[in-house]
């Protein structure tokens, strides 16, 4: 995925890259806009790729750690949306695509191979929290696929204002800026 983003036009490198160190360093880059979130997709042969990167507060309207019932029931239901990749992303069905892979990360989520702390305790770190999403699909007739549809993604977490979309197609390489009124990309 992020060697095939290493092709997109210069003009979006600087995105690529906070993308990158973000794992690193969530927050402090100011990349981190409450009610904007970042897509990635890429289509290659058979195989489309989809990574969501999106402030908690879209998603569930906090970033501290769920302690609360009301909370904690919030996170698992948007977990649940979240692991329904054919809902969120509308994908057609006629393109047959089979979820291969995915995997929601945050640290709302609790540890899951993500302690990135080297021992540093970084009060900055507490302040923001992300939830990424990677998904990878498989699909028979890829042909179909032309265009991405956030309409439910929006819908689903109506916190999300704007989504910044980059994708990689064998046909094209673009970003866009995709909000609730216009929420399809074609390629
Ligand atoms: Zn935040």
């Amino acid at each position: 995925m992020r060697r095939l983003l290493l092709a997109l036009p210069f003009a979006l490198l600087p995105l690529a890259i906070a993308h990158a160190a973000d794992e690193h360093d969530h927050g402090s880059l100011g990349a981190h806009v409450h009610g904007v979130a970042r897509l990635d997709m890429a289509l290659d042969g058979r195989t489309l790729e989809i990574e969501l990167d999106t402030p908690a507060m879209n998603i569930v309207g906090f970033e501290h750690p769920a302690t609360t019932d009301a909370d904690k029931m919030k996170l698992a239901l948007a977990r649940e949306t979240l692991l329904k990749p054919h809902g969120l992303f509308s994908i057609p069905e006629a393109a047959g695509c089979t979820v291969s892979k995915q995997k929601l990360e945050s640290p709302l989520f609790g540890h899951e191979g993500d302690d990135h702390n080297d021992g540093d305790t970084d009060e900055h770190e507490h302040e923001h929290s992300e939830i990424h999403g990677h998904y990878q699909f498989t699909c028979s007739v890829a042909a179909v696929l032309n265009k991405l549809d956030l309409t439910q993604l929006f819908k689903s977490f109506p916190a999300t204002q704007t989504i910044q979309v980059q994708l990689v197609t064998p046909k094209r390489q673009m970003g866009a800026e995709v909000r609730p009124s216009n929420p399809v990309v074609k390629f």
